[in-house]
């Protein structure tokens, strides 16, 4: 089942950019059934390293939620904005290394180089064109740090999706870790908080599947292990857009958290439950054990 003595460790992470809505529940369900059925420890890790996005009291909110829902976590909350040593300390590592390099790049220019080698602009997140990769031009000064990618493709299991395979240096070329405003790139925070929760699991939203190689990348240059990762549907709104407070996703009806529970089950695919009394508790127990037998785990206790 698990290699090793390693306890299993999932984790739910979610920005306090606004309430739970059903997208965030769908992630936040899985990850808790998938480390109860196999016996493990649920974490709960705030991502609020973005300090523009952070809206104030969503954090709590968000607790609050899952507290209502019965999706109780073990330990303490991890809060990204109080890591800031940890993050320097791992940037600093692969700065020593030889795997970081300071980039005077606005996002223009490289818009613009992109247009000039390739004729068009890519579709999404644009890749670094490497422009300082041998030094900055001009003698600038840096604006932002950025990691560089060995060549070569990245692959992983995904347990939802399937052998996965992604070309970092290709798709996304070297990205940035530290940002031009100051702050920690999000694949950096993720990596050396999951290595430092010791989470060998990470269920999570389809949204996050492109990000998973610059993670592995990362988590190569550094020594850490690489935990094993499942990507669950993404639940979209009518125009197909990912449920978001900015696509104007309600926020979860804690007043009513057997049907936001149902619903979040639903959406992964699982059929009704049989209601058996009416707490949270004895639901989440059914739902962990359809979970285990959907995914042939085998608890040991
Ligand atoms: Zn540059």
């Amino acid at each position: 089942m698990l290699c090793g003595a390693m306890t299993y460790t999932g984790r739910f992470a979610p920005s306090p950019s606004g309430a739970l809505h059903q997208g965030s529940l769908v992630a936040a369900l899985a990850s808790y059934l998938d480390a109860r059925a196999h016996g493990g420890r649920w974490l709960v890790r705030i991502e609020d390293i973005d300090a523009p996005r952070v809206v104030t009291g969503a954090a709590g909110l968000i607790l609050r939620q899952l507290a209502a829902l019965g999706l109780r976590w073990d330990g303490e909350v991890l809060y990204q904005s109080a890591r800031n040593a940890c993050y320097r300390a791992a940037f600093d590592t692969l700065r020593a290394a030889g795997h970081v390099y300071g980039c005077a790049c606005t996002r223009k220019e490289i818009a613009d180089s992109l247009i000039q080698a390739r004729g068009a602009l890519p579709v999404g997140e644009l890749p670094y064109p490497g422009t300082c990769r041998g030094g900055i031009p001009g003698g600038r000064p840096p604006r932002a740090w950025r990691l560089r990618v060995p060549p070569g493709p990245v692959r992983f299991d995904d347990r939802w999706l399937g052998p996965q395979c992604q070309d970092v240096a290709h798709e996304t070329g070297d990205f940035v870790l530290l940002r031009a405003d100051g702050l920690w790139a999000y694949q950096l925070a993720v990596v050396v908080d999951d290595a430092a929760q010791g989470v060998t699991d990470v269920v999570r939203g389809a949204d996050l599947l492109g990000s998973t190689g610059r993670q592995r990348v990362l988590q190569r240059l550094l020594g850490l292990p690489e935990p094993r990762m499942m990507h669950v549907p993404l639940v979209v709104n009518a125009l197909g857009q990912k449920l978001s407070k900015q696509t104007g996703a309600p926020a979860i009806d804690t007043d009513r958290p057997l049907a936001a529970l149902a619903a979040a089950w639903g959406f992964l695919g699982f059929a009704p439950l049989a209601q058996r009394g009416s707490g949270v508790a004895q639901w989440l127990q059914d739902a962990t054990r359809a979970w285990a037998a959907r995914w042939k785990i085998a608890v040991r206790h």
